[in-house]
């Protein structure tokens, strides 16, 4: 059972503002060798906006997330994280987070520039993410 199952609210979403995705990848650069995590907000279909969850966890194989602690905002429409790996491809791990909650999932790996990574639906599958 999803433990948030709000994803009927939820906002759709077509892009990421090119500042946000810069700021994601900012951050994942200074978080190395630990993964960067945040949730993704996005305001009229567009990503403008990173939610840092209270109580995440940082470590150098995955990020946590407390999900109790997420707070029912229809805006976030999922998570991004960091893999000081260099593939941006989902663990086990991430696609059973991806399958619980949200529609859009960014991973971004090394060397966390403008095409270091990818966005997943909550299936784990590539879905198209312009940048505006
Ligand atoms: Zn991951």
């Amino acid at each position: 059972m999803p433990l948030f199952d709000f994803t009927k609210r939820m906002e759709p979403v077509r892009a990421i503002k090119k500042r946000t995705l810069k700021m994601i990848l900012e951050a994942s650069k200074s978080q190395y060798p630990n993964e960067f995590a945040a949730m993704l907000k996005a305001d009229k279909g567009v990503i403008k906006e990173l939610w840092l969850l209270p109580g995440t966890e940082s470590g150098e194989t995955s990020a946590l997330f407390r999900m109790h602690m997420m707070p029912h905002e229809p805006k976030i429409v999922g998570t991004v994280h960091s893999h000081p790996s260099g593939s941006y491809y989902p663990s086990d791990a991430d696609l059973d987070l991806f399958n619980r909650f949200g529609y859009c999932h960014i991973i971004v790996c090394e060397p966390y520039n403008m095409r270091s990574w990818a966005c997943y639906d909550g299936h784990g599958n590539r879905r198209k993410l312009d940048t505006v």
